[in-house]
């Protein structure tokens, strides 16, 4: 859709750091993250909210959001869990009118960094960040294909 900052990193037209991509769907770090390994998963057709996402491409923005989560556990990031959220609707304080799935990587008794990085939300070392969940993804790969 034109005007769409995540339509135009879909086409290549905006540059993002992305760590997946197949069909349907394309993941990429997210420009502010709020941790390191903060991701953003989009369905690759525009839809501006759930209302307008079709069921199944939902079913797949979720299923590279699993995939993401699990890959990030087996990463040198070292996650020991996730927070998977999508903000629906401006109600639901959606900035970017492109539907996304947040996922933010945790670890035990990160509450203190969380706090910090939810309000400086500075990006760190991004590449690295995105070789270190990409290398996690292989590792998934590599463990669910035994
Ligand atoms: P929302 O509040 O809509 O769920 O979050 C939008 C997210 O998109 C924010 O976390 C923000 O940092 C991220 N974002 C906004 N513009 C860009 C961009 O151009 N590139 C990337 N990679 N992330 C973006
Ligand atoms: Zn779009």
């Amino acid at each position: 859709m034109d005007g769409c900052i995540f339509c135009k990193i879909v086409t290549g037209e905006a540059p993002a750091i992305v760590v997946y991509e197949d069909d349907l769907v394309l993941a990429f770090l997210d420009i502010r993250p709020i941790v390191a390994g903060h991701t953003l998963v989009i369905p690759k057709t525009h839809s501006a909210t759930l209302d307008h996402l079709d069921p199944d491409l939902a079913a797949d923005v979720f299923r590279v959001g699993h995939l993401l989560a699990r890959a990030l556990r087996r990463s040198e990031l070292g996650s020991d869990g996730a927070n998977l959220l999508i903000n629906d609707g401006r109600a639901a304080f959606q900035t970017v009118h492109h539907t996304h799935l947040h996922v933010v990587p945790r670890k035990h008794r990160d509450i203190v960094q969380f706090g910090i990085g939810f309000v400086t939300r500075r990006p760190r070392g991004r590449e690295q960040v995105a070789a270190h969940i990409r290398e996690g993804i292989q590792r998934l790969n590599a463990e669910d294909a035994q």
